[in-house]
């Protein structure tokens, strides 16, 4: 396979347009049988449902080229079954799970090229996502509604290794109790944009946001769940039906546990705790796990003993471990790595 000639390095994280992605539409109770088009535009009614009432969901994933040389994605069957549980929530219509798979199999195939090589750093980022299409003026959900799956190739997250953030605990609220924190919508990040351009204006990397209710626990950032290391070397990540369940945060129990022989704890975390621990990191798809050094509660600071320069070495390991399983190093457990052929 030939590769596009792009300076794989230097990329970043920003949309590159790819030959082919995946449409199909649902109408009259049904999705059609889907295709992969050159057409990287959408045309919609202006009254389309996504437009008005934000009916919409979507899902982050990776594909990326082993130090085999072979094009894998990252377990895109989770990444299927959750976005189910997001359509439900919003009453949109499901994309079945096997098609979801074999969607974005499609997708990355024909986009072959974009998937950059070993050792570059660099991935092919696949955004699916799904909308309501047809006109809605008054409340409810579309009819007609269309999924779509295209890629892009992103650089590596962090350049020159993962330096340490800091980060502030916000004064706004990410998600309610009951409410949609859990799913993958877009309208949680439309609600975000205001906290996090604040947050930079300020001279952090990202919010921590605490539970809504209480504002006593922790609960995730604008896109990535917590981790956090004890002084004893115990993994402690938080657990709220507030919280959006992560990925790269499951295969990181699972690695600490089954590869590290880890203690794991997934349970409430309060705030108050959190000066007790010894290394602390976000993680999601982007990144997989970036580092927190500091973390700012209205002008009260908590330093990690990790300090400000490195990653933590437990959450190196961590890192280290999930990234080796992803990039074909070190044998993965069975079912989580997705072999394009
Ligand atoms: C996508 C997302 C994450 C990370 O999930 P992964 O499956 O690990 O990529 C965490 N929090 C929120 C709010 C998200 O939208």
């Amino acid at each position: 396979m030939e590769k596009k000639n792009l300076d794989w390095s230097n990329i970043g994280f920003s949309y590159v347009q790819t030959d082919k992605r995946y449409v199909s539409n649902f109408k009259n109770g049904a999705w059609d049988e889907g295709t992969l088009t050159d057409d990287a535009n959408v045309v919609l009614n202006e009254c389309a449902g996504v437009l008005q009432y934000a009916q919409t969901v979507f899902e982050g994933m990776k594909a990326y080229t082993t130090e085999k040389g072979q094009t894998v994605i990252f377990r895109p069957d989770l990444n299927a079954e959750r976005m189910v549980q997001s359509a439900k929530r919003l009453e949109m219509p499901v994309f079945p799970e096997e098609r979801f798979v074999d969607a974005v199999v499609q997708t990355v195939k024909a986009n072959e090229a974009y998937v950059p090589p070993y050792g570059t750093g660099a991935t092919l980022y696949i955004r699916p996502y799904m909308f309501g299409t047809n006109p809605v003026i008054g409340v409810k959900p579309a009819d007609e509604y269309q999924f779509r799956v295209f890629g892009t190739p992103v650089g590596p997250y962090f350049k020159g290794g993962a330096k340490p953030i800091t980060i502030k605990v916000s004064d706004f609220d990410r998600a309610a109790p009951h409410g949609t924190g859990h799913i993958k919508a877009g309208l949680n990040y439309a609600m975000s944009m205001h906290a996090i351009v604040t947050a930079h204006e300020e001279g952090f990397a990202e919010n921590m946001y605490l539970d809504a209710a209480t504002r006593t626990n922790v609960e995730e950032t604008g896109g990535a769940n917590f981790l956090f290391v004890t002084k004893d070397g115990k993994l402690v990540t938080p657990k709220s039906n507030s919280i959006l369940p992560s990925i790269t945060r499951r295969s990181l129990v699972y690695v600490a546990k089954e590869y590290l022989g880890m203690d794991v704890e997934e349970r409430v975390v309060p705030f108050e705790e959190v000066k007790e621990f010894a290394e602390c990191g976000l993680c999601g798809t982007a990144a997989v796990v970036s580092p927190v050094g500091k973390i700012v509660d209205h002008g009260k600071e908590i330093c990690f003993p990790s300090g400000m320069d490195e990653m933590g070495p437990v959450t190196k390991k961590l890192y280290d471990t999930l990234t080796g399983i992803q990039m074909g190093r070190i044998e993965a457990p069975k079912g989580w790595i997705k072999v394009v052929e």
